[in-house]
């Protein structure tokens, strides 16, 4: 079917059902009317299905139209307090998740045995039976070797119900190997509040409640989840209340988010961590913080105050960051006198290589104000009590095999602080660093698209001996399988989620199929159920017991909300109100309160035998280290993640390209977006095709004059430049990983994203 003939039937279907009107709308549960047609052409089947969304991890609770058995219409859950019943534009695209004509229907394998980019891997199909037999011996070999370790699992977009499962199938099996995609752009974030309060998260910010937004690139409209809450919740506190919240963006870019603020401050790429201390200076110097607080719930306020005071003041700070140093005074009396405030730490703030330091500095400021744990403030996000399962059963394999090293290097002098070190593994794998992965498996992961040097990850999994890849679509990863399971879609199965930090109070929600699966699918939970089965011993006695299956497991973990009943018809649970001001018992440190001196991090270091001096556990700032030199490539190359993003991997959805770069209402591509100023002085006009060339690599793109960057900065949207996948998304535009080299924020592992220099010229 062409791109064409889809979206015209597509709209045909949607514009069908709506243009019959005879329906009432429900508001909940599985209801299912059964009327006539007026013209007596037949009897539609309605009803609404409640379930979850998938498209990013936000996971929101929304309920499907089904009309004649087919997936129509996507709207949010009313009884959800975390979207309040509404969702994003994305949520819709899940349709286009389930019909993607280019679905994989059934188990398939490689007959090729040459792997990589643009080989066809020669896929014959197979039967599940052969499919999980072929995994399961494997499996079993390389524990019967006593190398379970050599096992990689790698995680991308799943459910937290799915996230669990692994987890517990890598615990009984042996391995310390299970790696998520969060190293790439989550874990600095957490590392900085890990430094102040003990907890190694991202953090819950009260939008509901607040008065004043500061964000340090934070895409709160656009990629920052959880995404439909903070969709909502701007329309709250700027349109639905007397008192209109104000919000300042800084970034170096014009975002969606800067575009839709009160005030925009373009900044020096990679700064932000020195304006966080000058604003901190200007609030200690004229004595705007909160007293009280500082005084009976912090600890280390007089050496932070003195490396501010000292070191950064505004004008100082303003030679740094480019911004005037009067502007740094009003924004930090504005924070300071505006309360509730919040400082907001996004991606584009910490994913450099000190990335962490600037997260720790941008999040001291919150405590500065006294906005911890106060409504209006940061919070501490409160998750459901699922069911506990019972101890997993371990033998002396898996337990020998989990005291090993993990492939990423997390929690060593490398990467002291990490919990995982995503980008770390293809290298490790290339130089059988600590040891080689004999076997791997991929459920919904896709980092030879989206980790920076992503031709490397195409490389590692050429080298891999047998690597299994369950996903519902064959994508970049997939290419390099040996084994392709095909999973069904997150609108076919049953899991249990919950969002990210942002709402502060607990919220669970029911996936559950609103169609039966399309085709000869199975969900990655029921696929780990089987081939622990044919594990047997120990690995097969840990998932005894907890449901025997996807529906099963989800039912047993969820005992303890509501009834499934209950669940299943209202697809949500709420738990009790957020309580506030929890000072005697939030802060994990070790002095029991906010450290604006990190107790934690020198204790680690310590452990670790590094040195600690009297800066290592203050949040200061340390200028960037670029890859590639000023006078090759003058340029800094950033990247984005605009809403339309997909972010299972794929980008196969017509409906999501039509829109994709709502900022300068373009789809089906994405550009190089380059300042007037330096595009004219490179002699580049808006639509040029240039060359994009870091030290690393190059891509071709079209490049779009735009005033809303820094003129030192060019910058690409991700998830675009797809090899694999369908027609609506292959050869579509570039993929920015291609040319981003390999770095890191030492203290989390996570990838420093944007610090690799580039060239631009006429092609
Ligand atoms: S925010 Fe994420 S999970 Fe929620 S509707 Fe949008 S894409 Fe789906």
């Amino acid at each position: 079917m062409s791109r064409r003939t889809f979206i015209k039937l597509s709209a045909l279907a949607g514009a069908t059902v709506a243009a019959s009107r005879i329906f009432s709308h429900p508001a909940l549960g599985s209801v299912v009317y059964s009327p006539e047609l007026p013209d007596g052409e037949g009897v539609i089947t309605e009803k609404w299905v409640p379930t979850s969304c998938l498209n990013c991890t936000t996971r929101c609770a929304t309920r499907v139209r089904v009309v004649n058995g087919r997936a129509v219409k996507v709207t949010g859950n009313p009884l959800s307090r975390v979207s309040e019943g509404e969702n994003c534009p994305r949520a819709n695209v899940g349709l286009q998740v389930l019909y993607d004509p280019v679905r994989i229907t059934t188990p398939l394998k490689r007959t090729n045995p040459t792997k990589g980019r643009g080989i066809d891997p020669g896929w014959t199909e197979i039967s599940w039976e052969q499919a999980l037999n072929e995994v399961g011996d494997k499996l079993k070999n390389l524990r019967e070797k006593g190398q379970p370790e050599r096992l990689l699992l790698l995680s991308g977009l799943n459910t937290v119900s799915a996230e669990d499962i692994i987890h517990r199938f890598a615990d009984a099996y042996g391995t310390p190997n299970v790696v998520s995609a969060d190293g790439l752009d989550n874990e600095a974030d957490k590392a900085g509040e890990w430094m102040a309060d003990g907890h190694y998260t991202q953090s819950a910010y009260d939008l509901e409640r607040t008065n004043y937004i500061l964000s340090f690139g934070a895409s709160i409209l656009e990629s920052y989840e959880p995404l439909a809450r903070s969709l909502r919740m701007w329309g709250k506190i700027r349109r639905e209340r007397p008192i209109r919240a104000k919000v300042v963006v800084i970034d170096p870019r014009y975002s969606i988010t800067a575009l839709r603020a009160d005030r925009w401050v373009p900044i020096n790429p990679g700064t932000d961590g020195a304006l966080a201390l000058a604003i901190a200076n200007v609030i200690i110097s004229e004595g705007l913080y909160d007293a009280d607080f500082i005084k009976n719930w912090t600890f280390g306020f007089d050496e932070y105050k003195k490396l501010a005071i000292d070191y950064y003041d505004p004008e100082t700070v303003s030679a740094m960051t480019g911004i005037p140093a009067e502007t740094i005074r009003q924004i930090a009396r504005e924070f300071a006198g505006t309360r509730p405030a919040i400082a907001w730490r996004g991606r584009g703030a910490t994913s450099w290589p000190n990335g962490s330091y600037t997260s720790y500095a941008i999040f001291c400021l919150n405590a500065l104000v006294g906005s911890i744990d106060i409504p209006g403030g940061v919070t501490y996000q409160e998750n459901p009590e699922y069911r506990l399962m019972p101890e997993f059963a371990e033998d002396d394999t898996a337990s020998k095999g989990r005291a090993k090293p993990a492939l990423d290097l997390r929690k060593t002098n490398l990467f002291p602080a990490a919990e995982v070190v995503t980008n770390q593994v293809a290298d490790s794998i290339l130089e059988n660093k600590p040891y080689p992965v004999e076997m791997a498996m991929g459920f919904n992961s896709n980092f030879n698209m989206s980790a920076p040097g992503a031709g490397r990850w195409d490389e590692a999994l050429g080298k891999v001996p047998c690597y299994v890849h369950a996903a519902p679509f064959i994508s970049e990863m997939a290419e390099y399988a040996d084994i392709f399971l095909p999973l069904t879609t997150f609108m076919e199965e049953w899991a249990y989620d919950h969002s990210p930090p942002g709402s502060g109070f607990a919220e669970a929600r029911i996936k559950q199929p609103v169609v039966e699966p399309l085709y000869d699918t199975k969900s990655n939970i029921d696929i780990i159920f089987n081939i622990a089965g044919r594990l047997g011993g120990t690995v097969e006695q840990s998932f005894a017991g907890i449901g025997n299956g996807a529906e099963g497991y989800v039912k047993y973990r969820t005992a303890g909300l509501a009834s499934w009943e209950k669940l299943l018809e209202q697809g949500v649970w709420v738990g009790p109100d957020y309580e506030y001001y929890k000072y005697d018992r939030i802060f994990h440190t070790p002095s029991g309160k906010f450290e604006f001196r990190s107790g934690n991090l020198e204790a680690l270091l310590k452990e670790q035998g590094e040195e600690v001096n009297s800066l290592t556990g203050l949040p200061y700032y340390r200028e960037v280290e670029f890859l590639g030199n000023n006078d090759d490539y003058p340029l800094l190359l950033s990247t984005y993640q605009p809403l339309l993003n997909v972010e299972n991997g794929s980008q196969n959805y017509p409906w999501a390209q039509e829109m994709y770069l709502v900022m300068h209402g373009a789809g089906w591509t994405n550009f190089i977006e380059i300042n007037r100023r330096t595009a004219r002085s490179l002699q580049i006009k808006d639509g040029d095709t240039v060359w994009v060339e870091s030290p690393f690599n190059k891509i071709k793109a079209k490049a779009r004059v735009f005033e809303g960057i820094h003129p030192g900065l060019v910058s690409i949207a991700s998830g675009q430049g797809h090899h694999a996948y369908g027609e609506w998304a292959k050869g579509i535009g570039v993929n920015p990983n291609e040319i981003i080299g390999v770095d890191y924020d030492r203290l989390s592992g996570q990838s420093a994203l944007f610090n690799t220099r580039v060239r631009v010229y006429k092609a």
